[in-house]
């Protein structure tokens, strides 16, 4: 007979997150680039403080535990409050993606029954636009003080943030309940049919926040000054907002300041020593870097996600910056990190090129996931870094099904995520394409993300996106849009004989188009639906 074991039961909360930030690294500070401009800063401590009498205001307000509050909100400290406040009080914060169509926004602050919402003043305009549809909010709060209110014409109950939590108490008794209850809910960017609601449970969130301090991960600990620059409202800005008071590290939150130029000086004035995003966000950090000559004094490591991370910008980080990369993957279905990779005792003594290609894989999975692919017929792909197929996860912080979805995603237990991915012997996965951007040409399948990393390194490229086109022959064709970098000239044919050099022959593109610029979405991916759309017409 098993023998039971004699440890306490406690349940993993939100609310606990904070308060141990507050009890252990009270006086570890908060830096917050307020919406309307200036930097704010306090400590742990204040910030528990504030997150009570918010926690407070919400009960006045009539909110009880299961309830909905929405956020349109940048990453600053009163959204962190926010997530404190909430999801302590056993309420759900719904992280709303401010760059969803308004039809979008809607749509989820209806369904996931937001009683209130809480914006920056940036988005006012959009609160205009949305509020007369979503009947069940009762009112709208802005996270400002009275003297930066926006007028809302049209919308009646706007509250004002500082106003509401001011006469409140900063004492009060965290609830306690299930670890499994609902503490976040974020929706998928739905660039098909309609967002899908994924309900992060307590538990996922501290698990998740946990693995994310790890070494092998985003490592944090108090020696870190760590500034998130992945949005807190898509996917929880990875765990990190929660991650940070948890291990003790001085937490940097940028506001609506994202351009190369803001990042770098407030990396520089609060020593941040590591970051985390995704791709185009670095891009635009190293040209500015790249054009001033400036170094970074601080900043010694960036977890990246969110779409592949060329190898030439790991290389550009680690050999002319110092900056290690650590790439991972994850979707709003996994909470945050899923996998992550970083250089091994054995791998340090390679060469650093080897070292990059490394990198530029999406890792192993972190302890609490594993990872398997599937082909076509459900079963299970050798470990042997060639064969492809399917990506299926499961773990503690996976989700089983969508916010009141009717039938489970998951297939034997495992979540399919519609990504097609190669697992070493030794478990490093790649990611090769998503389902739906791998391009089949001839009964073969070629890699987008490998195209566009040959083409990333070509030094005249700033970026490179490839999709699939029709042929009346081959059944699809590589086409290629490059965005030059500023001053450079180089023409579809240097690129084309580039690509020959590095890619099998039946890889190089058809065609190329230079564009000014690649359509981003809400998350700082590339559109390629949007490609599609404009160039996916047939070739000849
Ligand atoms: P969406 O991009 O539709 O908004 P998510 O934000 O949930 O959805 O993104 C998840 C997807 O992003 C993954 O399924 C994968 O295709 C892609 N992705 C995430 N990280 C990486 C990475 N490091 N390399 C390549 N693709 C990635």
């Amino acid at each position: 007979m098993l023998q039971p074991g004699l440890m306490m039961d406690r349940p993993l909360l939100v609310s606990d997150v904070i308060e141990h930030g507050a009890a252990q690294f009270g006086d570890v500070e908060v830096v917050s680039r307020e919406t309307h401009g200036p930097l704010f800063r306090y400590t742990y401590a204040q910030c528990a403080a504030r997150a009570r009498k918010l926690a407070n205001a919400l009960k006045q307000l009539g909110l009880e535990p299961g309830k909905a509050v929405g956020s349109i909100a940048w990453n600053n400290h009163r959204h962190l409050e926010a997530y404190y406040a909430v999801s302590g009080s056993g309420m759900v914060m719904h992280t709303c993606n401010p760059r969803l169509h308004p039809q979008q926004l809607i749509y989820i602050i209806n369904h996931a029954e937001d009683s209130v919402v809480l914006f920056d003043s940036t988005f006012a305009p959009l609160v205009k636009a949305v509020a007369a549809h979503c009947p069940k909010v009762n009112a709208w709060i802005c996270m400002s003080e009275a003297a930066n209110m926006p007028v809302i014409e049209g919308v009646a109950n706007v509250l004002c943030y500082e106003d509401l939590i001011a006469p409140h108490s900063e004492q009060f008794v965290w609830p306690q309940f299930d670890e499994r209850s609902g503490a976040a809910l974020c929706y998928t960017s739905g660039t098909t049919g309609n967002p899908k609601g994924v309900l992060y449970s307590q538990r996922a969130i501290v698990l998740s926040a946990m693995s994310a301090s790890m070494p092998g991960s985003v490592s944090l600990s108090p020696k870190e000054t760590i500034l998130p620059v992945v949005p807190m409202f898509h996917i929880n800005a990875w765990c990190l907002p929660y991650a940070a008071p948890m291990s003790g590290a001085k937490l940097v939150l940028p506001g609506p300041r994202l351009d190369g130029a803001s990042l770098y000086e407030l990396m520089e004035a609060e020593k941040v020593t590591v970051s985390a995003g995704v791709p185009t966000i670095w891009l635009s950090l190293l040209q500015h870097v790249e054009q001033n000559g400036l170094r970074f004094s601080t900043m010694r490591r960036t977890g990246v996600g969110g779409s592949a991370m060329p190898a030439a910008l790991i290389s550009k980080f680690a050999d002319n910056y110092d900056v290690e990369v650590r790439h991972g993957w994850g979707m709003t279905e996994t909470t945050a990190v899923a996998t992550i990779g970083c250089i091994s005792a054995t791998q340090m003594n390679l060469p650093a090129a080897e070292q990059h290609a490394i990198i530029a894989k999406q890792g192993k999975s972190v302890y609490g996931i594993e990872i398997k692919i599937v082909d076509e017929n459900g079963a299970t792909l050798p470990r042997d870094g060639v064969a492809q197929g399917e990506l299926m996860v499961r773990g503690h912080w996976i989700l089983t099904g969508y916010y009141k979805g009717e039938s489970s995603p998951l297939v034997d237990g495992w979540f399919p995520t519609g990504d097609i991915a190669t697992i070493e012997p030794s478990g490093i996965m790649q990611i090769r394409d998503r389902a739906k951007d791998v391009i089949k040409t001839g009964g073969e399948w070629i890699s987008s993300i490998d195209l566009e990393n040959a083409a990333m390194g070509h030094p005249a490229v700033a970026n490179a996106a490839v999709i699939g086109v029709k042929h009346p022959k081959w059944d699809e064709r590589p086409l290629l849009f490059i965005v030059r970098k500023p001053g450079q000239t180089v023409e579809r044919e240097e690129i084309l004989a580039f690509l020959t050099e590095r890619v099998a022959k039946w890889w190089v593109p058809d065609d190329v188009v230079f564009l000014d610029a690649l359509p981003v979405g809400g998350t700082g991916k590339v559109q390629k639906a949007d490609l599609r759309k404009e160039y996916g017409g047939v070739f000849s």
